[in-house]
């Protein structure tokens, strides 16, 4: 690495971002969802821990025609970087920040008859017309409008406010079963027909599906779909092949080596000692880097591309790795803790107990992003420097 993108690292554990396979991973969803449907690239959290500010560009040039996150200050960080991206908030938008949702123009979600009133009191005095959208609870019982008659009649109130844009009709799917999937979706186009003489251009859009019931359901596609994980390389368990792939690797260096005698222990408690004369590599990454702390005594890390097993405790800034069996250890080796083909990120989620989403979700600022594009280095975020 050059001086002056090492000046923006400052340490060896970092994570490495492939901006080349995010544009190949969002051109082989656009291929797959079909000309007709929408895509909106879900970069809540940070982009699932991968910089949403830094991946947003790569999106929309890529076929993204919305970038939807989870809450306000989420949607201001983006705005804030530019002007003309369409930015929209999924989740609950308290109503005493209405107003700079709408100043800072930002697609809101509304599931109650009071925002949309607070909304269109706002949007009048700023002479704007705010898109929205209706959020519905099809069974997942988190937000929403319900289906009954009474919530029927509040979504037909909003329609009527004119200072307020309907842009959708949006539900999410629990996944827990294809019949119980089946009927949310039944749930959500049953509206249809009820709201379709107030959709004066039918811009109106329905939608559904995340990353799983997108790739598995074709018919619930409907007129865009929220695509998160499958973005990042994630891929349901139930499609294998589904052609993306991994964004991001988590990199490291061995920080020091020592040779410790039978019975020595390492790292607190000394949960694990040698059973023989060993090398103990040092790696300067801990749980506070976002890598859980119950991998002790289960995490692997790669380096040459063979498998060590992580030995002990894993500290909150380090942890140690048996390296008896590597040749030629040395100070300043590299070493992959995951994302690559021999350490997948699935392999962490599942041994830890958790899922892709949140072992990425997790990564910590304190680890510097390096962005790459044609193999050379686009730009670094060290949002501590
Ligand atoms: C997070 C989220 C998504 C994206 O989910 P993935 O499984 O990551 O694709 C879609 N819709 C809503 C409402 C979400 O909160």
């Amino acid at each position: 690495m050059d001086d002056i993108w090492d000046l923006k690292v400052l340490r060896d554990t970092y994570l490495e971002i492939d901006l080349d396979q995010l544009a190949s991973n969002v051109a082989a969803i656009r291929r797959h969802i079909g000309e007709d449907v929408a895509l909106c690239a879900v970069i809540k959290a940070n982009g699932y821990g991968m910089g949403a500010v830094d991946i947003a560009q790569t999106l929309i040039e890529n076929g993204a025609s919305c970038l939807s996150v989870a809450n306000l200050p989420e949607a201001m960080e983006l705005r804030k970087r530019d002007s003309s991206w369409p930015i929209w908030v999924m989740g609950h938008t308290p109503d005493r920040y209405l107003k700079v949702a709408i100043e800072n123009n930002i697609e809101l979600t509304v599931f109650t008859l009071s925002q949309a009133e607070q909304i269109q009191e706002i949007a009048r005095t700023k002479d704007k017309i705010q898109r929205v959208q209706i959020k519905v609870d099809t069974g997942f019982n988190r937000l929403g409008f319900k289906t009954t008659r009474k919530d029927l009649k509040s979504i037909l109130n909003i329609f009527k406010f004119p200072n307020i844009k309907v842009a959708g009709f949006f539900s999410h799917l629990a996944l827990a079963s294809y019949e119980e999937d089946l009927m949310q979706l039944k749930r959500l186009l049953n509206l249809k027909p009820y709201f379709e003489t107030y959709d004066m251009e039918r811009a109106v859009k329905y939608h559904i599906c995340d990353s799983i019931s997108a790739i598995a359901y074709p018919d619930f596609r409907l007129d865009m779909v929220r695509i998160g994980a499958a973005l990042f390389g994630a891929k349901s368990y139930r499609y294998p092949d589904f052609p993306v792939k991994t964004i991001a690797k988590f990199k490291t260096r061995i920080s020091h080596l020592k040779t410790i005698e039978s019975g020595e222990g390492v790292s607190y408690d000394y949960k694990w000692r040698a059973s023989k004369k060993s090398l103990i590599a040092t790696l300067p990454f801990g749980y506070a880097d976002g890598y859980p702390r119950n991998m002790s005594g289960q995490g692997e890390v790669v380096i040459e591309g063979s498998r060590y097993p992580i030995i002990g405790v894993i500290c909150m800034d380090q942890c140690m790795v048996d390296v008896t069996e590597l040749e030629g250890a040395h100070v300043g080796q590299e070493v992959t803790i995951f994302g690559s083909d021999a350490i997948s990120i699935d392999e962490i989620s599942q041994k830890s107990g958790t899922n892709k989403n949140e072992i990425l979700s997790r990564l910590m600022q304190r680890v510097p992003r390096i962005y790459t594009k044609s193999g050379n280095i686009d730009h670094i975020r060290n949002d501590l420097l």
